[in-house]
């Protein structure tokens, strides 16, 4: 009898220091064979979760698989509802699963509840029972909980930061379960979390010291065959919960103080090489005037700090208005979410001069509204097809979208938050981005795969938000303490000094 195998997930990064909730209708939510009509075939965790299951014969259920933008707080309505319709399909049926296949996010949280991944595992394990695998994929901006690691049975977190290996985990997941099945492993998981939170733009896995600590886990994986996976989770900072901060966790065959040993020897090496995760931005004065004085562009100014890929709002000013004041010519701001200047824009019509006050209404944390006044150069319906490298061939839409051409500076406004990834954006619009000689965008690290080979130089800004790379900016209330950066004692100060003499 072939096996029945449940795909699942549930997924959100949540930022706790924004004030917009996550509702329902944020989710993009598919159930039932809808899942499959979906992923199937195509590059997504999920297609990896239904092409093993194919291979190895495995009838798969498919349950809900729902993910949201990241933003503020999940309501706690949207996710009971989830959690309920994923709970009633894994125990619905006329016999009992063989195992669970999970796409969680590591970093999702509700009002009451902190850690919804420990949650779905939880609820999940009791239907199923103590002897049904559980195998789920996670982000590596997870703050993976003791309660995820003991619900699941391995945890498989992605390698890459940007992340472009998704389907490549998705894989390796359902590979692992398969093996489960024959009886293949054991697997044991064990989870080491060095006292550390660090921020995504020093997380990016092909600049150091991320991409030496990734290399030490892959090594890990390869030297003994009884390592069955090495997870480096770096981590969301923007939660504030005891938990938050970065996990190692090692997944061995049937031994578990091998794991321990493996994730506590993976976190000395990445506590030792902390410093190296100090974020280095530039204050945003200095990094206009760096671009200015930089005879070729462009010159892409990154707005790490209002990145609504990571929950920010994408209405921030303080690089915008700066760049009014300091008279910066040819720059292009991108974007800047504010759905009331797009409507005025669109009524006053294409060629006409208008005067708008625009950006900052989500909250007092990234910048005052600014007034600016300009010609609307350019409407769209937003829509634009990806030509890589991310999300390429996925029809993007952020919602009406206006051009504003104002004096030295070129805004782009539109209805719906968007983090440059690809500069098929701006050739909708009728701009060539080579041509520009600043580039502002809203985006901490994923605008680099479309912007590096177009940026003679790109800075990393310290505008302010609630994405910002500055840690000990933050009002943390509940992560433990002492922890690095936050507490001088962690810093290792004397031992620097010693270094040095
Ligand atoms: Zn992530």
């Amino acid at each position: 009898m072939s096996k029945r195998i449940v795909v699942g997930s549930i997924s959100h990064e949540t930022n706790t220091f924004s004030s917009v909730p996550t509702k329902l209708a944020d989710f993009k939510a598919q159930l039932d064979n809808e899942i499959v009509e979906t992923h199937k075939g195509a590059r997504t965790i999920c297609s990896a979760f239904l092409k093993v299951s194919e291979e190895q014969g495995f009838e798969v259920i498919p349950t809900v698989w729902a993910g949201a933008q990241p933003s503020g707080l999940v309501e706690s309505s949207a996710f009971s509802w989830l959690l309920d319709n994923l709970a009633a399909r894994v125990a619905s049926g006329n016999r009992p699963v063989d195992g669970v296949l999970l796409h969680l996010h590591g970093a999702m949280a509700a009002e009451g509840c902190d850690d919804v991944e420990g949650r779905v595992l939880e609820v999940v394990r009791g239907i199923v029972g103590d002897f049904t695998p559980i195998v789920a994929t996670l982000d590596m901006h997870a703050n993976i909980t003791e309660t995820m690691v003991s619900k699941a049975n391995v945890l498989v977190g992605y390698d890459t930061y940007p992340h472009v290996d998704g389907y490549e985990r998705g894989l390796e997941a359902a590979m692992i379960m398969a093996r489960i099945l024959r009886g293949e492993i054991v697997p044991v998981m064990a989870m080491a979390k060095p006292p550390m939170i660090t921020s995504p733009q020093v997380q990016k896995t092909s600049y150091q010291p991320m991409m030496d600590i990734m290399k030490q886990a892959h090594k890990m994986e390869e030297e003994d065959e009884r390592i069955i996976n090495v997870t480096v989770a770096a981590g969301y900072p923007f939660a504030d919960f005891e938990f938050t901060g970065t996990s190692i966790v090692v997944t061995a065959d049937k031994d578990r103080e091998l794991a321990q040993n493996k994730a506590d020897e993976l976190a000395a090496y990445l506590w030792r090489r902390r410093r190296a995760f100090l974020a280095d931005v530039t204050p945003v004065q200095e990094a206009i005037e760096e671009a200015l004085e930089t005879s070729e562009g462009p010159v892409v100014l990154a707005d790490l700090a209002d990145n609504p890929g990571g929950g920010a709002p994408c209405d921030g000013t303080v690089i915008l208005r700066a760049l009014m004041k300091t008279g910066a010519v040819d720059a292009l701001v991108a974007v800047i979410a504010d759905p009331e200047s797009v409507a005025k824009a669109i009524e006053a019509g294409v060629g006409s001069n208008v005067t708008l006050k625009v950006g900052g209404k989500t909250d007092r944390l990234h910048g005052d509204p600014v007034e600016v006044t300009g010609t609307v150069k350019t409407i769209s319906d937003g829509r634009f097809m990806p030509t890589g490298p991310m999300a390429t061939g996925l029809e993007t839409s952020i919602g009406r979208t206006v051009l504003l051409r104002c004096v030295g500076v070129d805004v782009i406004l539109s209805e719906k938050p968007y983090a440059p990834t690809s500069l098929a954006l701006y050739r909708s619009l009728g701009i060539e981005p080579e041509d520009k000689k600043i580039i502002v965008v809203k985006s901490a690290v994923h605008f680099r795969a479309a912007h590096e080979p177009i940026a003679k130089r790109i800075i990393e800004v310290d505008a302010p938000g609630i994405h910002g790379a500055r840690l000990a900016a933050f009002n943390y209330k509940r992560v433990r303490r002492p922890i690095f950066p936050l507490d001088a004692e962690m810093l290792g100060i004397a031992e620097l000094n010693k270094a040095w003499n």
